[in-house]
């Protein structure tokens, strides 16, 4: 710890504890030592105290050994060549003070009972509110177990102006967060100049004038003792349960705001005890990771108008968003709905522009929570029905945040935003579709009600892997194909991660059921050489997934014994998938079309079919939209297979899929593979290529027809024989 902390918190405490010291002096004389002490209305005594040393302070005599107590936590004022460590007589120095500023307190009550206004409002000639008595208590304190107040700021001192001060206050209101408020700065105090500014403050607003003295801080610490108490189940005297109780679970901290004095900094360093850091607007020195506080302990010099985010940030708060803050309804009962023709108001992606979304995780500066930015038109600049290409980027950022975790924040969107009520999403990564209802436009729901969407429900669903998100929302083309090929690089790199495993390297595969809304019994076993066939979810995205939720869509599948090497089925998948499939299907083929292949839904990436004339396979991706050789477009493809059925002969797989050495390998391989579209055959090449020359025949992609030779089997058998493509002369497909 700073040498300049310490010795100041260490003086400030010594001056409290005299303090302390003479006023129980003069208040023995008066009243003896028989003389009731203790805060209004409340079974838990002088509460730190209670807490901490299990004292239960009735009368005046017991205050004494309270005050020993305080001696002997005492450090010695700490001289000029003293040497480390600082922290521990700190912390006493700090502990000490808080049991002192509860005597002070106490006795003070007793001067002058009317000094607090002991009730939850403020009165028009009075604001302070005192120690909260256990109505108050009760009442509030449960709001720190339930969630809906994660904890409190408390603040000493005051802003540079009322209008500073109502800024920061709303802005902690708008985090759920209680205000605690003492002390003063420079002839002002935070909780008058709240008053000055309109601003209404007592324990309804959650902004609680607790006191006009730096001794009013002990209020604070001694509601939150009592949470530990009456809430956790924490027992008087058990001090170290209390303390750690706190640091896990009440999200409080310090803002010091003005000239940081010996006194302030006593409390600051008591604070600390519970895992409560300082952040400070003042140049005051910090106090960077030392084991107490969960990150930092001491964080200064923070503009007015970032010290809350920084306050957030340094506690490791969650914020939770209680409701989606859009103009349409919200729930999981929207999901499955569909919007159509006639309905459509606009649309993005599906083919019809282009469309990308993208999760990537930024530095804890670069992202500010619930920032949303639509960049070019928005619902109101165009004619229903009307087309956009979008581009979403949602940036998050938090200290448990993992690159791995990504794809998964990233698939979220889809259902997330199918959630809402008159607007329809299907796929994901660069083949996202997007509907919006004339309905939900008419409610008011434009674009940037999909950044709330997803700011609230991420937060809510994953808010103990990151700690901000923001959204950007582009919807000019030039900016969309900036991110889409700025998400393409991204895409192949997560890809890549997945390269080097094989399916013999693992005994356990992963589900993924993500998709029922859509596809009730559709169920993606996920291995290293099969990913899911949206593409979003490969094994690795799966397993991070299962760490991240392990109630969610993606469970583990110890895939058991090994029933057949060539279909590639287990009893553990197949048990598997039967149970999650509801009972519909029994028997899944990780490595076929033809037997037992697995479901397809709706938001596959490719389709493959059979081609009987060609004794081989086509496939199709989404985004081509024209005629194939096995007499059907995607849309008509994925119309007829993708609901969820098992269709031997059809199979919807990722265009990863494809140049990963167990596609269709029951069926004969990438060797059976006569038609692909040629944007996919260039998107693929550099992979197929690898994948060529380890099957021994390098110059295959050539041999593969594509729509620039034919889309009938009739036009691309001739070329086909030509090039000796292999197929030819394999066994049947048909079995
Ligand atoms: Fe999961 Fe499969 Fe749906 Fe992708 S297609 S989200 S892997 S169920
Ligand atoms: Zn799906």
């Amino acid at each position: 710890m700073s040498k300049i902390i310490a010795s100041a918190a260490i003086r400030g405490a010594h001056k409290i504890v005299e303090r302390a010291e003479k006023k129980y002096q003069e208040a023995l004389e008066k009243w003896g030592p028989e003389q009731e002490v203790g805060f209004p209305d409340t079974a838990y005594y002088l509460p730190v105290i209670y807490a901490i040393l299990g004292i239960p302070v009735k009368k005046m005599s017991d205050m004494k050994p309270v005050l020993d107590r305080c001696r002997a936590l005492l450090p010695p004022p700490v001289k000029e060549k003293t040497a480390l460590p600082y922290l521990a007589p700190a912390l006493d120095a700090g502990m000490a003070t808080f049991f002192a500023e509860e005597v002070i307190e106490a006795i003070r009550y007793l001067e002058d009972p009317n000094f607090y206004t002991n009730q939850e409002d403020i009165l028009p000639d009075n604001i302070w509110l005192g120690a909260a008595n256990d109505v108050i208590f009760r009442k509030r304190g449960v709001e720190f177990v339930d969630g809906s107040a994660p904890g409190f700021a408390a603040i000493v001192g005051a802003a540079p102006s009322a209008e500073i001060a109502k800024k920061i206050a709303i802005e902690l209101q708008e985090k759920n967060l209680y205000v605690f408020m003492c002390a003063e700065h420079g002839g002002k105090r935070f909780s008058e100049q709240l008053v000055e500014a309109g601003v209404q403050i007592g324990w309804p607003t959650r902004l609680v004038s607790y006191g006009p003295d730096i001794s009013a801080a002990v209020f604070a610490m001694g509601f939150a003792c009592r949470v530990a108490m009456a809430f956790g189940g924490i027992k008087p005297g058990d001090f170290r349960k209390n303390l750690n109780y706190n640091r896990d679970r009440t999200f409080a901290f310090v803002m010091p705001m003005g000239f940081v004095s010996d006194e302030w900094y006593a409390n600051a360093a008591g604070a600390i005890n519970w895992g409560f850091p300082t952040i400070a607007d003042t140049p005051i020195p910090e106090v960077l990771p030392t084991g107490i506080c969960t990150y930092e302990h001491v964080v200064s010099n923070i503009p007015h108008d970032h010290i809350v985010q920084k306050a957030v940030e340094v506690r490791g708060l969650k914020v939770t968003v209680a409701s989606v803050p859009i103009p349409v309804s919200y729930g999981p009962a929207f999901e499955g709905e569909r919007v159509r023709g006639e309905d459509i108001y606009l649309e993005c992606g599906g083919g019809r522009t282009h469309a990308v979304e993208l999760v990537i995780s930024k530095r804890m500066d670069e992202v500010e929570d619930g920032k949303v930015e639509v960049i070019g038109p928005d619902v109101d600049g165009i004619q229903p029905p009307g087309q956009l290409p979008i581009a979403i980027r949602v940036e998050v950022t938090g200290r448990k945040m993992q690159e791995d975790f990504e794809p998964i924040l990233e698939r979220q969107i889809h259902h997330l935003i199918n959630y809402a009520q008159g607007v329809m999403h299907i796929g994901q990564r660069d083949i996202a579709w997007i509907r919006v209802s004339k309905g939900a436009v008419a409610k008011g729901f434009k674009l940037s009600d999909l950044g709330k969407i997803l700011h609230a429900k991420l937060h809510q669903d994953f808010g103990a892997i990151f700690d901000k998100v923001q959204v950007m929302i582009y919807t000019e083309l030039e900016a969309v194909d900036e991110v889409l090929a700025q998400a393409r690089a991204i895409y192949g790199k997560r890809d890549a991660r997945i390269e080097g495993m094989t399916d013999e390297t693992t005994d356990t595969f992963y589900s993924c059921t993500l998709c029922q809304s859509f596809a009730p019994s559709h169920v993606c076993v996920v291995s290293p050489e099969r990913t899911g066939l949206c593409g979003a979810y490969n094994w690795m995205d799966c397993k991070a997934a299962f760490e991240i939720n392990p109630t969610g869509p993606n469970q583990p599948i110890p895939k058991g014994d090994m029933l057949d090497p060539k279909l590639g089925q287990w009893k553990g998948t197949n048990d598997f998938v039967l149970n999650a499939s509801r009972q519909k299907i029994a028997q899944v083929s990780l490595y076929s079309m033809m037997v037992d292949p697995m479901t397809t839904c709706g938001c596959c990436e490719c389709i493959a079919a059979v081609l009987p004339m060609c004794n081989g396979v086509m496939t199709v991706n989404r985004d081509f939209m024209g005629m194939t050789p096995c007499g059907m477009k995607f849309t008509t493809l994925a119309g007829s297979a993708g609901g969820g059925a098992v269709t031997p002969g059809f199979l919807g797989h990722s265009k990863y899929n494809i140049a990963q050495r167990k596609w269709l390998s029951g069926d004969g391989g990438l060797l059976r593979l006569v038609w692909l579209p040629k944007v996919l055959k260039d998107e693929l090449r550099e992979r197929l290529q690898k994948r060529c020359e380890e099957i021994g025949i390098p110059n295959f992609i050539d041999m593969i027809a594509d729509e620039t030779i034919g889309t009938t089997e009739d036009e691309i058998l001739p070329f086909l024989e030509e090039k000796k493509h292999p197929a030819l002369t394999m066994e049947s497909i048909l079995g």
